[in-house]
This record gives structure tokens, C-alpha cells and sequence, in this order.
């Protein structure tokens, strides 16, 4: 007799391990790939098989079967399954909730992946009818049988149907009386993306351009590309001509990028240039979209993939590139959850496919630059803008000597002024959103804070109200100090108080404030950034979100209200992110024929941060960094891995992972530095306590090696239970 079938089986739970089930009585075996559900305890869950096996620890007699399989054919390949494992291991994170994560909603409960529809087709009976005879009685039966008879044997689904014959349900019910027709419901057959544009021809490339083509069309099989090109160099024209030659090859491309909603303009550029409907894959698409664009992807009808994150799981089984554009974005990193860093996961993706994958950035990330001076990666530079626009020039105010009222200071106003008469645009870079950052008493100083995070509140003047930018909280703004009931005033300013300040300066521009606060409602974004673009507005205010990616062809000058907070950062990283969003919202000015200039204010001039990047450009600031980062032993130099956890109770924070640094030195670890566990920099959020444990270690191998034993005895530690926790492998933030 041969041994059953076991079945290794993810479920989406918090335990780093498979379970073994023994297939539904009647079936052999299932494929890895497949849903099916199993019994859980006194629980039904859905569970994914990874892999079938002929042992198991466990007795025969006490495996449990599976109750029922979802599928026909498995929803995941077997390439598929080895990305999520791969995950799984290298974030040290529970199989079963990365196997969720990489399915859409709808396949996680357990729907169908092809949805059915309802069909209707003529019978024998029907096929043989005298219609001619029926069109003199019920002339609208007549119609509806000679409208199924034409559809053929397969029939018609009903929304076709409706469409063809808005009223056929009446007449259809004597037809299905008679059993003239049947109905029935059936798979819908995929259909293929349609795309109403031709493609069109883009410029031609200049010699760097082209340069990095040849480099790229030189490579079969993997390689990891840094396409390191200066904002408005042309990457963009360079991944279109290796995508161009990977869809002719009737092969599959995916694209990576931060946040889709604001790009909508590449998707167009996309759509134009190839000729070919993106598939989009975004947080914002409804449950049945994406399932249906994961769907169209995994058929390899959708050839081109754009998405945010996530979509590095995507099934693509014909796929022959990927693109990661803004490497350097810490949005492609997820930071809650399952913790992982979109951009690495497509490298090891590409690896596995044996594909090339291109990381594309104007500011790559110093991991990446020194993986190209290790030869790990293969720069490509682009060291000029292309099609004749000058980089633009930056300059620094000193806002010792000219004071700022409102944010904004006279020579930066002046320049502003300028700019339009000129007939330019204008972008206001102010990282920080509402009115003021802080509401201060006048008489006694009480500042008003959170009552669940260790942070101030912020100001919003538009709705009145004083809202905590870390756990949502929100409450009307009071007119009078609950300390001492003096005069309260709000101190620093925000995009709104900004805002305000231009609108009364300059009445006769059009002034535009772009944040996620003007943009709550769907197709705000899109609808703000077309305007923008169009020179609808003479000046425009933004965050963050402003500073990407985007081109407005008439702006001409930037001006930074204030960076200062990003000079004195305690993240090791502060440096690196702060002239990463410079020179990104730098890079917005000047992107056409006339020059462009960017506006610093500052009120630290001498700071060597500034004379770096002002005289050097981020290179000189990423070779700086490199060379202080080695000589500090912080990546890329070192890996780390940051074990946090949330409590009620302070002491249950600090108390678990007191237990895992006990666990660890258990493990003698000689490699590894450890440090904490202390109070993370904002020790209580949204009403918990935050601890943080951080691990250092000079290689990768030992650091891996103790995250592989301590994971699983962290999870059966009885001072777990008091606390969430997590383990971020490669943490980009270290709060
Ligand atoms: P990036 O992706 O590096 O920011 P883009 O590919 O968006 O740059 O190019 C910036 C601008 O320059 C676009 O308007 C693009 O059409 C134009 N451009 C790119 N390459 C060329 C070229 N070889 N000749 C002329 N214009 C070009
Ligand atoms: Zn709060």
C-alpha cells in the first residue's frame, strides 16, 4: 500500500509554519497552488496547498482532511509559490498571511477566479421551431429565439443580451416554458485588453540614451539595471524602447512604481506610446477589478502591468522584464503587516524568472549605488537632460537676514513675482500639511497635544479644527487655552496658512494648494495634477506628493519653504531623504526651454549639508554619505532588522523584547550588535506603548540564521501575548 498524499498547507494565520491535511475524501491528490478549505480548529479557514509531501510529523490517524477544494486548476504556479515562500523566509514572516497578501480580496474568501455568468441558448426544440409561424402570434419571441439562434450552441450571457434586447426577460419566459431555450451559467470567456490608440513614435534618443539601451538590449537572462538618470534625462524613453522590444516578443512587462494616482501621466504616455491599455493595478480599484486585472494578467492577456507595490506579486506567466521606477520611493516599502520592500522583492523575482529587471531613479538609494560599485548592478547614467533643458540652478536664502512672514521670505516673494510676470509657473515646496504644526497659549505656553500619541496637534484652519496627523484624531479648534483660558495662537507654518499668506500677496494670481487634504475626494488628484499641468495655476503649493515625477512644462521656479528639520535629523537616513525630495522637487522646474531655478530658504546656510548639495548635487551628497555610512558601519555596510512591539502596558513592550534579547544571546551571536530594546521616538501611538529592539550585523548570512530561530520562539513566547510585534528586515524607518 502507498503511503496518502500529505498536503502542506498555508493558512492565513500568525504562525511561521505549514499545516498537513490529507486530501477530500475521493480526490488523490491537489496541485500546490490550490485553495481549499480545511478545518481549523473548531473553525473552517481557506488555505492554500504549497506542496504535497508522503510524510508528516504527525501520526496518520491524526492529520485531518481537507474539506473540499475552490478550484479546477490552481490559481497560483508554482512560480508564484516560490516568490511567496521566498518572501516568507527572507522577512521572516508567517506564510500563510504572505499567501494572503499576494491574492486579491475576493480570492482570500474564497470566490471563484472566473466569475460565472448567467447564459442563455436555444434547444433542440428551439432550433427546430417555425419562427415565421411564432413572428404571426408573439412577434417578440420571434425576435428574442432568432436573436439566441444566431449567438450558436454556446449561447449568449445576459448582460450581452440586455444590451441587444433591453426587454427580452418577458418574452423569454413562454420561450422557456416551452423549452424552446435553456439557461444556464457558465465561465465567462477572458477577453482580450482593448486599446483605442495607435502607438506613437517618441523622440529619438540622444547618445547616453542610447548608450543604455545597447547596454540593456546586450543582456539575455537576469541582471539588475540602475538606470541613474537626472530628472527630465529621458529614462522614461529608455524603458520604453526595452519594454517596445519585450512586448514584441510577445512576452509580459511589469512596472513598479510608488503611488499610481500620482502618475497618472505615465499610464497615458504608456498607453500612447505602445499602443497597448495598461492594466493598473492600484489600492484605490474595487475588490472585482482587481481581481479581474490579476486575472488578466495571470492568463497573460494584460501585457503590460503597472502597480503600485503589491503588484510586484502579480502572476505573470509570460513575464520578460520588470521595471521599478523611483527606486529610491519608500513607498515601494509596505511598513506594516508583512514588511517588505517592493523594489528587492522584484530583483529576486527577476532572478528567479532569469529576466532584467531596471531600477530607475534620479536619486537612487546609496544600497543601490553601492551595489553597483560591487558590480552587483550595472549603472547606466544619464548624466543630462534630454532634449536640450538646462538642470536648474539653486540658491539658498538666508532667512537670518530676510526674515519670513507667513513661510515666505522677500527675496523668495520677489523671485515669485517675477516668475509669473515672466509668464512661469511657480511650485511651493512645504512638507508639512494644514495651517500651523503647533497651537500655543499665548500667556501660560500650554501647547495642545494628542491625547493617544506622544505628538502636537495640528492646526487646520479651513475646517477649524485641531487634528493629530499620526492616529487621525480630531477636535474643534478652541478659541481659548483650557489651561488658563488666555489667547491661543498657532505657531510655524503649514501648506494652508501658506496658502493663505500668497492669496493675500498676490490677489491676482491663481494660487493652488495640492495636498491629501484638498484631495479626500476620488479624481481629485487626477483632476489637480491636469490642472496644474494645463498652467491653470499661476502658483502652486504642495507636499511630498507634488514632488514626483511630474512635468509641468511652465514652471520655471521652485521654492523650498523649509527644510531645516530634515538637517537635523536623527535617522541615519535624514541626510539621504533630504536630498532625495530636494532635488526631486528640483527637478520639477525648468523641464522645458527655459531655465529653471530653485529657491532654498534656510535659516542655516553654513550648514556642509547645503555646500554638498549645492556644489556637488545629490551625487556629491550620496558619495559623502557612502563614505560616513562605512566608517559608521550603517548600511549599506551593515543589515538590520528591527523587532517592535506595541502594549498597552509600557512595561509588556519593554518586557517582550527584553525576552527576545535574552533569546538571542542564547544564540551567541558574535556577529551581531544589538541594540535596545528602548522606547520607540514616539513612544505612544494612537494610545499604545512602542518598543524597539534593533539588530546589526556585519553580514547577511548570521543575521538571517538568528531571524530564522527567533521568529518561531518569539511566537511561542508567553510575553507575546500581551503585545503586537513584528520584525522589519531592512527597516528604512528606525521609529
Ligand atoms: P525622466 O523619466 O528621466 O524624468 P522623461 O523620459 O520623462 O525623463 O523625459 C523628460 C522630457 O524629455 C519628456 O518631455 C520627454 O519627452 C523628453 N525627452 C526624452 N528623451 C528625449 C530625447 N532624446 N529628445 C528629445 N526629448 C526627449
Ligand atoms: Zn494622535
Amino acid at each position: 500500500m502507498t503511503s496518502p498524499t500529505i498536503l502542506k498547507i498555508a493558512v492565513n494565520v500568525p504562525l511561521s509554519r505549514l499545516f498537513d491535511y490529507l486530501p477530500p475524501d475521493g480526490i488523490a491528490a491537489i496541485q500546490p497552488g490550490s485553495r481549499v478549505i480545511v478545518p481549523f480548529g473548531r473553525r473552517e479557514k481557506i488555505g492554500v496547498v504549497m506542496a504535497q509531501s508522503d510524510s508528516s510529523e504527525l501520526p496518520t490517524g491524526k492529520i485531518r482532511q481537507c474539506l473540499a477544494t475552490l478550484e479546477d486548476e490552481p490559481v497560483l504556479s508554482a512560480e508564484d509559490l516560490r516568490l511567496i515562500s521566498f518572501t516568507s523566509d527572507y522577512y521572516h514572516h508567517p506564510i500563510g498571511e504572505v499567501v494572503a497578501a499576494a491574492l486579491p480580496a475576493l480570492l482570500r474568501q474564497g470566490k471563484p477566479l472566473f466569475p460565472t455568468l448567467a447564459f442563455v441558448a436555444i434547444s433542440d426544440a428551439g432550433a427546430s421551431a417555425d419562427v415565421e409561424e411564432l413572428a404571426r402570434r408573439a412577434p417578440r419571441q420571434a425576435e428574442l429565439l432568432e436573436s439566441i439562434r444566431a449567438a450558436g450552441g454556446n449561447g449568449i450571457d445576459i448582460e450581452s443580451l440586455t444590451e441587444l434586447i433591453p426587454t427580452w426577460r418577458r418574452a423569454a419566459k413562454p420561450l422557456l416554458e416551452k423549452g424552446m431555450i435553456v439557461r444556464f451559467d457558465a465561465k465567462a470567456d477572458a477577453e482580450p485588453l482593448q486599446c483605442d490608440v495607435a502607438a506613437s513614435p517618441g523622440p529619438e534618443l540622444n547618445d547616453d540614451q542610447c548608450a543604455a539601451v545597447a547596454m540593456l538590449r546586450q543582456q539575455e537572462g537576469f541582471a539588475t539595471f540602475l538606470l541613474d538618470g537626472v530628472t527630465g534625462s529621458g529614462k522614461t524613453e529608455v524603458y520604453l524602447q526595452v519594454i517596445r522590444d519585450v512586448l514584441a516578443d510577445n512576452r509580459q512587462v511589469l512596472i513598479l512604481v510608488p503611488e499610481i494616482g500620482l502618475t497618472p501621466q505615465l499610464v497615458a504616455r504608456l498607453r500612447q506610446r505602445l499602443g497597448i491599455e495598461p492594466v493598473v493595478l492600484h489600492s484605490r480599484l474595487s475588490d472585482v477589478d482587481r481581481l479581474t486585472a490579476w486575472r488578466n494578467a495571470r492568463q497573460a492577456l494584460a501585457k503590460l502591468v503597472v502597480g503600485t507595490r503589491s503588484a510586484v506579486f502579480t502572476p505573470m506567466p509570460d513575464l520578460g522584464l520588470i521595471v521599478v521606477d523611483e527606486e529610491h520611493d519608500q513607498s515601494l516599502k509596505q511598513q506594516e503587516g508583512l514588511r517588505y520592500s517592493a523594489r528587492d522583492l522584484a530583483i529576486a523575482r527577476a532572478k528567479h524568472r532569469d529576466v532584467r529587471v531596471i531600477l530607475g531613479s534620479a536619486t537612487p538609494t546609496l544600497e543601490s549605488l553601492q551595489n553597483c560599485r560591487e558590480g552587483n548592478f550595472t549603472q547606466l547614467l544619464l548624466p543630462e537632460r534630454a532634449g536640450g533643458a538646462k538642470p536648474p540652478s539653486m540658491r539658498l536664502i538666508d532667512l537670518n537676514r530676510a526674515a519670513a512672514a507667513e513661510g515666505l521670505s522677500e527675496p523668495l516673494a520677489t523671485a515669485i513675482e517675477d516668475h509669473i510676470v515672466a509668464d512661469g509657473q511657480v511650485l511651493l515646496f512645504l512638507n508639512r500639511r494644514g495651517f500651523a504644526p503647533t497651537l500655543i497659549c499665548a500667556a501660560c505656553s500650554h501647547i495642545a497635544e494628542c491625547e493617544r500619541c506622544d505628538s502636537r496637534l495640528t492646526v487646520h484652519a479651513r475646517d477649524r479644527s485641531l487634528r493629530c496627523h499620526h492616529c487621525g484624531a480630531n477636535k474643534p479648534l478652541p478659541e481659548q487655552c483650557p489651561e488658563c483660558g488666555a489667547a491661543v495662537k498657532p505657531l510655524g507654518e503649514g501648506t494652508e496658512r501658506l496658502e493663505e499668506a500668497l492669496v493675500q500677496r498676490f490677489p491676482n494670481y491663481r494660487v493652488r494648494r495640492i495636498d491629501s487634504d484638498s484631495t479626500q475626494q476620488k479624481g481629485a488628484i487626477e483632476e489637480a495634477l491636469a490642472a496644474a499641468e494645463q498652467g491653470e495655476a499661476d502658483i502652486l503649493i504642495g507636499t511630498q506628493m507634488l514632488s514626483k515625477g511630474h512635468h509641468f512644462p511652465k514652471l520655471t521656479l521652485v521654492g523650498v519653504i523649509n527644510a531645516d528639520q530634515g538637517l537635523f535629523g536623527t535617522d541615519f537616513r535624514s541626510g539621504e531623504r533630504l536630498a532625495q525630495s530636494i532635488v526631486q522637487v528640483a527637478g520639477r522646474a525648468g523641464r522645458e526651454s527655459r531655465p529653471g531655478v530653485v529657491l532654498i530658504q534656510t535659516a542655516f546656510p553654513d550648514h556642509p549639508f547645503w555646500q554638498r548639495l549645492i556644489t556637488g548635487g545629490y551625487q556629491r551628497v550620496a558619495n559623502e554619505s557612502l563614505a560616513e555610512r562605512e566608517d559608521s558601519r550603517w548600511p549599506p555596510f551593515t543589515r538590520l532588522a528591527m523587532i517592535r512591539s506595541a502594549a498597552h502596558k509600557q512595561q509588556d513592550a519593554l518586557a517582550f523584547l527584553q525576552r527576545a534579547t535574552e533569546l538571542i544571546r542564547i544564540e551567541k551571536p558574535e556577529y551581531l550588535r544589538v541594540l535596545g530594546p528602548v522606547n520607540a521616538p514616539m513612544a505612544r501611538k494612537a494610545g499604545r506603548y512602542r518598543a524597539q529592539l534593533l539588530i546589526q550585523s556585519s553580514d547577511r548570512r548570521s543575521l538571517h540564521t538568528l531571524l530564522a530561530i527567533l521568529r518561531p520562539a518569539l511566537e511561542a513566547e508567553p510575553t507575546a501575548r500581551k503585545v503586537r510585534w513584528s520584525i522589519d528586515v531592512d527597516p528604512i524607518e528606525l521609529f
